[in-house]
């Protein structure tokens, strides 16, 4: 069971993790947006896959390592905290 951060109601229905019941998003969603946004930036995984051409699109290069790291980078500049680069074992060097 949760509690509104807003009006402090509680019930099941309400997630801890945002902290705000469905009617305090629905009408003072300017108030209520910034810290659920925060919230969602800091819990929710972001990975990045590298791209490796094998059946389909076997023209294009594989991911460039220097290139998931930039993507990493300003994905961690635009507020998400939980980004990690997958399977970096088929990032290649960089693009020629
Ligand atoms: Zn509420």
């Amino acid at each position: 069971m949760g509690t509104c951060n807003y009006c402090n109601t509680s019930g099941r229905t309400i997630s801890n993790t945002i902290g705000y019941c469905a009617d305090c998003i629905r009408d003072h969603f300017d108030v209520v947006w910034p810290q659920i946004k925060k919230v969602h930036d800091q819990s929710i995984p972001y990975s990045l896959l590298a791209f490796y051409p094998q059946f389909y699109l076997n023209d294009l290069p594989t991911t460039a390592k220097s290139h998931a790291l930039r993507c990493r980078e300003v994905a961690l500049d635009a507020g998400l905290a939980n980004v990690n680069i997958g399977n970096i074992h088929l990032l290649s060097k960089d693009y020629s």
